[in-house]
């Protein structure tokens, strides 16, 4: 079954796309489009809704924010149908191009992702609609390629996966921690107000949001670094913490979104200077 709701926060348009079998939880993606120009286009599995969204209105631009599969999902649907001039980083170009494998758990969510040959633009200085001009930040951690888009006058981020919630739990496997809390700090340096986040916008307290998840971050990191430096593995250190997986988590993505890779990923990429 496919989902949608329609938001709009002033002249932001939000679509929120959810796919799910009746019974089973729904995981659901935000898309944002703004005077033409669509931040990330959502699940393959939920095309058929995106496309007649489409019909509808005057897309031109996209910009994706990173590779995984619930941003990158409709590039190509979409491009087949409106041409529009694609914008991402060379990594996310390469992965859309040549596909890649997912996990049995991102196939029931997300939808399966083939190879899609369509031409897609490096990322300029400034995407520019009429009205407005979003600046893109090279974000890491989350994912290599990993991309926010500001739009400094009016204080609007689109911030792709870099914000999802305060207090995250559990990292995807291959996730790094440190960058993470550099790519916070450097977009903290900048003026924005609002959050339009893929999971879950922060609108009324988009910055106190992403530096309370800071915050978050660096005592989580500084816990870490404690245990570790008495000599406590992995496994023992989420004990010393209190830290628990959610049980239905790790059976529904195999283990591919634990709190083991959010711990292991602090000392894994541990900087050499600590
Ligand atoms: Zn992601």
């Amino acid at each position: 079954m496919q989902h949608l709701k329609t938001k709009q926060y002033g002249p932001v348009k939000a679509f929120e796309l959810g796919y799910h079998w009746p019974g089973l939880p729904t995981f659901t993606v935000h898309i944002y489009f703004i005077d033409g120009l669509l931040i990330d286009t959502g699940q393959y599995n939920c095309r058929h809704t995106v496309l007649s969204l489409f019909k509808q209105l005057p897309l031109q631009q996209i910009a994706l924010t990173h590779w995984h599969e619930d941003h990158i999902g409709n590039v190509s649907t979409l491009y087949n149908h409106f041409h529009p001039t694609i914008f991402a980083d060379p990594l996310t170009a390469e992965k859309v191009r040549q596909g890649f494998d997912i996990m049995l758990y991102e196939k029931y969510f997300f939808g399966k992702i083939r190879p899609q040959d369509i031409p897609i633009k490096t990322l300029p200085e400034e995407i520019k609609t009429s009205k407005y001009s979003f600046v893109p930040i090279y974000t890491p951690g989350h994912s290599d390629d990993h991309h926010v888009y500001l739009e400094p006058n009016e204080g609007w981020l689109f911030s792709g996966d870099l914000f999802v919630s305060q207090r995250i739990k559990v990292f995807r496997k291959g996730e790094n921690i440190w960058q993470q809390i550099d790519s916070l700090k450097r977009v903290l340096a900048l003026y924005f107000d609002k959050v339009f986040c893929a999971h879950n916008p922060q609108i009324e307290f988009g910055r106190k949001s992403l530096e309370r998840k800071l915050d978050y971050f660096e005592s989580f990191t500084e816990q870490v670094c404690f245990w570790y430096n008495q000599g406590y593995k992995t496994a023992e250190i989420i004990q010393k913490m209190a830290l628990k997986d959610k049980k239905m988590i790790n059976l529904m993505t195999g283990y591919d979104v634990s709190v083991h890779w959010m711990v292991g990923s602090v000392i894994k990429h541990l900087p050499v200077s600590l």
